[in-house]
């Protein structure tokens, strides 16, 4: 199958690295768990502006980006998806710089042994037109993940502390670790 894969939540983890960064930039203790956009500047934890400059720095240079760490369990499962036969891409926001980090790191990193296909999208864009041909599509973004029905048949939210309490409804299911993502792979495999 065709599976596109979001980057950051779902191949880094940069919860951990925004929060240490909210400490070092702007003295401001926020656990990973609470580090969503809406969260943060709507509870007055850090103006807008602030929330900009701390996601230029985690996603667009390399102080943060060396320390990005991945997501438990994603290097195996790609290796163990492309033995499967799956095509795997990587569809981000990111661009320009932040893009050129991410696809560095995950090299770097060893997190694929061939290098994966990214492809930046763009801040505040969609995925849609990227996205068509693939079977599933994996994102922590519940925004991003809705404009993608009726484009990929079978969506999934990565979960973590800072999207649990958005309703994913009908739009995808949530899958809490790579393991689980396989898992529903494989039943999704087996029901074609
Ligand atoms: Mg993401």
């Amino acid at each position: 199958m065709r599976i596109g894969l979001d980057f950051d939540g779902v191949i880094s983890d940069c919860g951990t690295l925004k929060s240490v960064a909210a400490k070092t930039m702007f003295g401001v203790d926020i656990p990973p768990s609470e580090f969503k956009k809406e969260l943060v500047v709507n509870r007055g934890l850090l103006t807008m502006p602030q929330y900009r400059e701390l996601q230029n720095a985690v996603y667009g240079t390399w102080e943060y980006g060396k320390q990005m760490q991945p997501v438990p369990g994603v290097t195996e499962a790609i290796s163990f998806l492309r033995a499967g036969g799956h095509a795997l891409r990587v569809l981000t926001s990111r661009d320009g710089e932040m893009l050129r980090i991410a696809r560095e790191w995950t090299i770097d990193r060893g997190i694929a042994l061939d290098p994966l296909d990214f492809q930046g999208i763009g801040h505040g864009k969609s995925k849609a037109d990227a996205a068509v041909g693939l079977d599933i599509f994996i994102d922590d973004d519940l925004d991003k993940l809705k404009l993608l029905v009726g484009v990929v048949p079978h969506l999934f939210l990565f979960s973590w502390g800072y999207n649990d309490r958005v309703n994913e409804g009908n739009v995808a299911r949530r899958v809490a670790s790579w393991r689980e993502f396989i898992e529903r792979i494989s039943e999704i495999a087996k029901a074609r």
